[in-house]
């Protein structure tokens, strides 16, 4: 009867260190052989590693879950994960070189004032790196223009690269 309440002691210590990102099968030695007391400790234990969905806050090194924008800890604001905001102020991976020349051409003479509203728009917002609003104004101004025009086919290319 002894034995079995220890080897639960065991299983419960691993569990509890497994959720902490620690190794399981260690804990569940010493749960075993130390019981409830095993299990204790493994309570106590401060966490080893962050779990798949979390990450640790560079304020108070707690960890907290990897979607979270304030830490729940310390409750404050936490860096992005997403790389869209990180790497140089919000510049998506893809926007190379070649990309920005595209964009910061500017409006090409004879367009409508429609899409010369839109695509103005659109410039603006890729300045302030806003890229999902920008690509919504290069899509109004995309579908005031003829599909085949040379245009047509500059935004579009910009579209892809910058969504
Ligand atoms: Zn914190």
């Amino acid at each position: 009867m002894i034995s079995l309440f220890w080897v639960l002691c065991g299983i419960a210590a691993a569990m509890v260190a497994s959720q902490k990102g620690k190794n399981g099968c260690g804990w569940f030695l010493l749960g075993f052989l130390l019981g409830p007391f095993g299990l204790i400790f493994a309570l106590i234990s401060g966490k080893e590693a962050p779990a798949e969905n979390e990450r640790k806050c560079p304020y108070c090194a707690e960890f907290v879950k990897k979607e979270a924008v304030v830490c729940k800890h310390c409750g404050r604001d936490l860096p992005s994960e997403n790389p869209i905001d990180t790497t140089s102020q919000g510049q998506p991976d893809n926007i190379n070189e070649d990309t920005y020349t595209l964009i910061f051409k500017g409006v090409p003479r004879g367009v409508d004032d429609l899409v010369a509203h839109h695509w103005t728009r659109a410039i603006r917002f890729c300045e302030s790196k806003k890229y999902r609003l920008a690509s919504e104004q290069f899509r109004y101004a995309l579908n005031a223009l003829p599909k085949s025009s040379e245009h047509a086919k500059t935004l579009n290319s910009i579209i892809e690269r910058i969504s």
